[in-house]
């Protein structure tokens, strides 16, 4: 058993003001694999104040010197992989081969993304030719407060925290505490890199503590954070009161527009990408919309894809799916899937229940429903585990109004070879991101959404960009150079 009850606080690894323990369970064993200790008000009032202090020097370190240091992380990263990987694989369920091939590499693949977006900030910028002297300035926004989720943990640290640090803003990290391990590695990362005391502070807890208290903090300027809609929403109550800036990545329910001339791989790909992470992504393609004349071959082909997923231990190598995170989400899955059952969705993959071969672990059968209409509980919810919804469509028209009629809008997915489709509904579908025959998102393209989806911008120059603050100056000389 990992007992690691310590928070890293101004450069150094300090032990909670009050003993307040919490079990990490693994999801596969459904055993404690680590005691950490949730933070107290005390605790967070101190990564705060380092963060203050620290401030006024990182912000006046040259970008390029705040650059190196924070590279020096991919060094650490590299040195610790494995140990990383199965941290993540732990804590969360995630496949080992998995954790090491998708989860952690997160962390190198956003790092690497953001140096380069880094060199294109220009701190102080001419307004334009019509007005002499008049710039625009950049500037680090302060203190930060940064709320992780446990699903893709290292992904959600590595898209605030590394573009925090090289924006020149120190910041406080509350990881899940469902997931805390991979992140506590990530703070030795960035002690055993170099990066200056206090820039960046960890302190575990949960939402209804630590992150309440980073959230209505006076001397906190900012709040990323992940995670679910409802927590959004309690956040952005709670920053209200001192008026800080409120960064949101939410859920998601997304849909995959499947039209009769996708290609032959279409279905096979939208599956595997609806169950890969056990479904515990924020933009699964969980709306399955797919073209009348092809509709009941593509049930067939889905449910065929479904049963060969393999579900087992995380530990395990190989390219099954792991357990869900927690007794808590396992409920919730199996609560949607009588649901669907209930309100008439037709069960072709899946279904309630253990998968026969288990008897412990939070394992839940890859499912499918077809003939899934809209305004089923199972269509409108995000259910966050790998069940997907299925439903028919007769026209473009109809797919975009299924696929646009939902309070979330973070990714859209569309499979089709008529280049004028795409591109058409590329630019009618509402969400932040948009993904076309199985390709994802560019290097320094960011990750976002709309509506209660959340609006922030993670990642390249408009997640550093969400870090910096700008200020109109009249009369600036920019014949002298600046420093
Ligand atoms: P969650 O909202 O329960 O918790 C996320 C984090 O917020 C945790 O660190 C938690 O301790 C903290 N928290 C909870 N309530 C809080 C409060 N009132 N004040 C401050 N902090 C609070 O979500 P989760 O169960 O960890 O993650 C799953 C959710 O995250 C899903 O809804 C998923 O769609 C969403 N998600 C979104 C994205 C995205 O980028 N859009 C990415 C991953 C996950």
């Amino acid at each position: 058993m990992i007992e690691k009850r310590e928070f890293y606080i101004g450069g150094a690894w300090v032990p909670p003001s009050v003993a307040r323990d919490h079990a990490v369970i693994n999801p596969t064993t459904e055993e404690p694999c680590a005691v950490i200790s949730l933070g107290d008000k005390a605790d967070t009032d101190a990564a705060v104040a380092a963060a203050k202090a620290a401030f006024p020097r990182w912000a006046a370190t040259p970008p390029k010197e705040r650059a190196g240091l924070v590279a020096g992380i991919l060094v650490q990263y590299e040195k610790r992989l494995q140990e990383f990987a199965e941290a993540i694989s732990m804590e969360m369920g995630a496949p080992i081969d998995f954790a090491l091939a998708e989860q952690a590499p997160c962390l190198p693949w956003h790092t690497t993304n953001f140096l380069k977006a880094f060199e294109e900030i220009e701190w102080v910028r001419p307004l334009g030719d019509h007005a002499p002297g008049a710039a625009v300035a950049m500037e680090p926004i302060g203190v930060v407060g940064l709320i992780t989720p446990w699903n893709w943990p290292v992904n959600q640290i590595a898209l605030k925290a590394i573009p925090a640090m090289l924006a020149g803003c120190t910041c406080v990290l509350k990881p899940s505490e469902e997931a805390p391990l991979n992140a506590m590695l990530f703070a030795e990362f960035c002690h055993d890199a170099g990066i200056p005391a206090g820039v960046f502070n960890l302190v575990n807890g949960d939402g209804a503590g630590v992150g309440s208290q980073l959230t209505t903090h006076p001397d906190v300027e900012a709040i990323s954070f992940t995670g679910s809609t409802r927590a959004g929403i309690a956040i952005s109550k709670a920053a209200a009161d001192s008026l800080k800036r409120v960064m949101l990545e939410l859920g998601g329910k997304g849909a995959n527009l499947v039209f009769a001339d996708a290609d032959d791989k279409a279905i096979e790909r939208s599956v595997r990408r609806m169950m890969e992470n056990s479904g515990q992504s924020c933009n699964a393609p969980s709306r399955m919309l797919v073209e009348r004349s092809i509709y009941e071959d593509a049930v067939e082909k889905a449910a065929a894809v479904a049963n060969s997923i393999k579900v087992g231990p995380a530990g395990n190598p190989g390219d099954h799916i792991g357990p869900v995170v927690n007794k808590s989400q396992w409920e919730k899955i199996q609560g949607y899937i009588h649901k669907g059952i209930e309100e008439g969705g037709r069960l072709v993959a899946g279904g309630p229940g253990l998968p026969e071969e288990f008897n412990r672990g939070f394992y839940v059968k890859p499912t499918i429903f077809a003939d899934v209409k809209p305004g089923m509980t199972i269509e409108k919810e995000e259910i966050f585990g790998p069940v997907m919804a299925m439903i028919p469509f007769d026209s473009e028209e109809e797919a975009l109004t299924i696929a646009n009629d939902t309070v979330y809008g973070l990714t859209n997915y569309v499979q089709t070879t008529d280049a004028e489709r795409a591109n058409r509904l590329s630019l009618k579908l509402k969400a932040g991101m948009i993904e076309m025959n199985g390709k994802s998102r560019g290097a320094g393209s960011f990750f976002g959404g709309v509506k209660q989806s959340g609006r922030a911008r993670e990642g390249g120059v408009w997640g550093i960009e969400e870090f910096l603050e700008s200020k109109a100056i009249s009369g600036y000389d920019f014949s002298i150079a600046a420093e």
